[in-house]
């Protein structure tokens, strides 16, 4: 009986990683759900919530916050974030050159640092028609 509970909720974190994992467009839970009930018709909105708080709490999916909702993120290597107010979109930013953030300033006043969360706003290259 608790294997089987245990088996299930194991198998439900991993089709939620794996779906997270094959997209880039960071998610909300509700689209998350969405695609699971393709793999799991009886899963509830509930259960993919509570296991995207513990994938997040084990390291393995960041949770990002824009404003509104949570959207959730596959990726976890060091990247930064560009969200567009015009078509909520929020995209990887790669570029090596904005990837060093300073935070000795804070350090010196005291804050123990374990991470930080860079995230850049405005209107993306689709929206403001400069790529096609
Ligand atoms: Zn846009
Ligand atoms: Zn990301």
């Amino acid at each position: 009986m608790e294997g089987n509970v245990k088996r299930r909720n194991t198998q439900q974190r991993k089709v939620i990683l794996d779906i997270l994992r094959s997209t880039d467009i960071h998610p909300t839970a509700d689209w998350i759900y969405e695609r699971a009930r393709e793999y799991i018709p009886n899963i509830s909105l509930g259960t993919v919530y509570r296991n995207l708080k513990i994938l997040r709490d084990e390291g393995l999916i960041l949770e990002l916050n824009d404003g509104k909702q949570s959207r959730f993120d596959g990726r976890i290597d060091e990247h930064f974030h560009f969200k567009c107010t015009s078509c909520n979109s929020i995209y990887d930013i790669d570029t090596p050159e904005i990837v060093s953030v300073d935070e000795s300033f804070l350090i010196k006043e005291g804050y123990q640092v374990d991470s930080y969360d860079v995230i850049f706003s405005g209107i993306c290259p689709r929206c403001s028609g400069s790529q096609n």
